[in-house]
């Protein structure tokens, strides 16, 4: 997309003359990727910028995590603390951090990259020789009918929630789709109390086996399936998930059930507000 520049955004004006502000290395997304690669390159002495258009540093995973309670950081889990460090290392190291700051636009530039952003309701443009992109991933929802009914959210939303406000569903929830923030949101609602009434896990069982090949590769980051098993352990022992826990062999199943209990949902649509 090529945008055209209005003079008066593009920097301050000195001797005469509008400047837009230049740095070695810019740096998008202030979660665990770019605040490791801040804190490294400001470390080698880079004179760089890192935007994030959140309010606060820690992305996805450490959403919050300079000011969360320490009742809600429990529940979290340890890898959430784990974020604190990330932080503080990226503050000591000298670098310039610019939250609520949103890159909307890249271009090429005669000697590096122009980024567009949007800060705290003002455009501002920034020259780079380096840019590194660590935006993160986002979750992939899926349209169903019923999906936009009061009390049904995306898993990333409902914990968004619970990083960020401390609340969670007050009447039960049930949880469905795959992969593992699926698992691990429905272990951490579980530490909060959270009655999780069904996981609906949309991955069909012959996936395991389809992974097998890559068993011994994936044996290397060991520390992720003991995770991943631990949760299932818990929420098995804590709910009797058995025969709550249904592995859906088509999509249909899935949403015919979330539909009808989205409806449910709408009828109960509370949540409870963990005042922490
Ligand atoms: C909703 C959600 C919740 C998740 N929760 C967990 C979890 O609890 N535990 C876990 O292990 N994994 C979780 N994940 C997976 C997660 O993406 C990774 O674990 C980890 O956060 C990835 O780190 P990252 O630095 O690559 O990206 P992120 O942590 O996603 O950080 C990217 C940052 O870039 C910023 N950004 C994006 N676009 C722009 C832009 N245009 N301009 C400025 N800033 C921008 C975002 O605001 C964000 O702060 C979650 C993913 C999602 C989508």
């Amino acid at each position: 997309m090529s945008v055209s520049r209005a003079p008066e955004l593009i920097g301050p004006r000195r001797r005469g003359r509008w400047m837009t502000e230049r740095y070695p290395l810019a740096i998008v997304g202030a979660g665990p990727a770019g605040l490791a690669a801040s804190a490294l390159a400001a470390g080698w002495g880079l004179d760089l910028a890192l935007f994030d258009e959140q309010p606060a540093p820690g992305g996805q995973i450490y959403r919050g995590i300079e000011s969360v309670p320490e009742g809600r950081a429990r529940v979290l889990g340890g890898e959430y603390d784990r974020g604190l460090a990330l932080v503080e290392s990226m503050r000591a190291s000298g670098g310039r951090y610019f939250p609520e700051s949103r890159v909307w636009s890249l271009e090429p530039a005669p000697d590096g990259l122009t980024l567009g952003l949007e800060q705290r309701g003002r455009a501002r443009v920034v020259q780079a020789e380096r840019v590194v992109l660590a935006n993160g991933a986002m979750e992939r929802p899926l349209p169903f009918p019923g999906w936009t009914l009061p009390g049904v959210m995306n898993a990333g939303a409902g914990q968004i929630l619970l990083k960020g406000e401390g609340l969670v569903p007050e009447d039960g929830v049930v949880i469905a789709g795959c992969g593992p923030l699926l698992w691990l949101l429905a272990w951490q609602y579980l530490r909060c109390g959270v009655q999780v009434q069904a996981i609906l896990d949309m991955a069909p069982p012959s996936n395991r086996l389809r992974a097998l090949p890559r068993l011994p590769r994936a044996l290397l980051a060991h520390h992720y399936i003991a995770k991943g098993l631990g949760y299932e352990r818990d929420l098995k022992r804590a709910i009797e998930l058995d025969d709550r826990l249904a592995y859906a062999h088509s999509a249909l199943g899935v949403l015919y059930d979330l539909q009808r209990r989205g409806e449910e949902a709408d009828r109960h649509h509370r949540r409870r507000d963990l005042r922490w």
